[in-house]
């Protein structure tokens, strides 16, 4: 093991340098990460800017032991976050950062200088380059959502303002600190094998997945399930069969600020309700014998992107 001064994330990969062993790096942009016997040194040079901020803000959130071949392959085309998830990034930050309101922030100098925390805030906001952080900054937060002061010189140090407060508060009410991972699907018994797909990729986002199906055949929505959803950190809706509890489920979960993620058959993603086609479904097969594997991967992906790495383990491998 040795420590090397650049990134090979985020930073032009440096040719001279040949690893053949463990590498410990110490980023400022993606944090400390070891990057697991990574041999294919061709394969990090090649990545483009955008692969490159979307790793960079992946490893800084999901901080695993190392980063191996397979999680760079799996997350560097993972899907880039909206102007408002990167704003959203950036303020629950600076909130846990300088957590007293009222309190001074860093000024933009500070925070846009490379010398000091540009880097920095480049990874926490999953941004390319320093213009799109000034644009999540600036533009964004302070001017158009007022959830940050006014900026009206670079050197005045940045505050949350009450309405960034308030709508820190609204954010802070969605289970952040749940395990749990709802099911809602068709719990009919050919669809046993795709349950057991679903409940490998939440399982390995290291999350519980939890179903209630001992009461479908009353056709009613009860208590139970009201319950656990509002108690989940996400809920996972399959819409295959078109069954009306399965909407139901989303829409009482999407009421509560609770992530949805959307799956259904290829083949049935045409019959799902037109409101919902706006969302973006993952889509399985299951007709060759690796295609559940690969519904388990996406779903653990998507979970992994969308809401983060949980801290459920497993029973069996305690
Ligand atoms: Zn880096």
């Amino acid at each position: 093991m040795s420590t090397i001064p650049n990134c090979p994330i985020c930073i032009k990969y440096d040719e001279r340098k040949i690893f053949d062993y463990d590498i410990q790096i110490k980023c400022k942009r993606c944090g400390d990460y070891k990057l697991l016997k990574f041999i294919d040194t061709n394969y990090l040079k090649d990545l483009n800017g955008l692969q490159r901020a979307n790793l960079s803000g992946w490893i800084r959130e999901n901080q695993r032991e190392s980063i191996t071949a397979e999680d760079i392959e799996n997350h560097k085309d993972i899907f880039t976050p909206s102007i408002s998830e990167k704003a959203d990034k950036l303020l629950i930050y600076l909130s846990k950062k300088y957590p007293i309101p009222g309190q001074d922030i860093l000024s933009t100098n500070e925070i846009y200088s490379a010398k000091i925390h540009q880097k920095k805030f480049l990874g926490v906001t999953w941004s390319q380059n320093l213009d799109e952080l000034k644009f999540i900054l600036g533009e964004y937060l302070s001017k158009e959502k007022q959830f940050i002061n006014e900026i009206r010189s670079a050197t005045e140090p940045l505050k949350i303002t009450p309405k960034g407060w308030a709508y820190l508060d609204s954010l802070r009410k969605i289970n952040l600190d749940s395990q749990i991972g709802f099911i809602a699907m068709w719990f009919d018994p050919r669809l046993d094998s795709v349950f057991k797909a679903i409940e490998k990729g939440i399982e390995n986002a290291q999350y519980r997945p939890e179903r209630i199906d001992k009461k479908e055949h009353n056709n009613r929505i009860d208590d139970e399930i009201m319950a656990s959803i509002k108690k989940s950190r996400f809920v996972v809706s399959d819409f295959t069969g078109n069954r009306g509890g399965v909407y139901f489920e989303a829409g009482y979960a999407l009421g509560l600020g609770i992530e949805v993620i959307w799956l259904v058959r290829e083949k049935a993603l045409h019959r799902v309700h037109f409101d919902n086609r706006q969302y973006n479904f993952i889509t399985w097969k299951c007709e060759k014998e690796n295609d559940l594997n690969v519904l388990s991967r996406n779903l653990q992906h998507r979970i992994e992107r969308t809401i983060g790495i949980g801290s459920y383990k497993r029973k069996d491998t305690e």
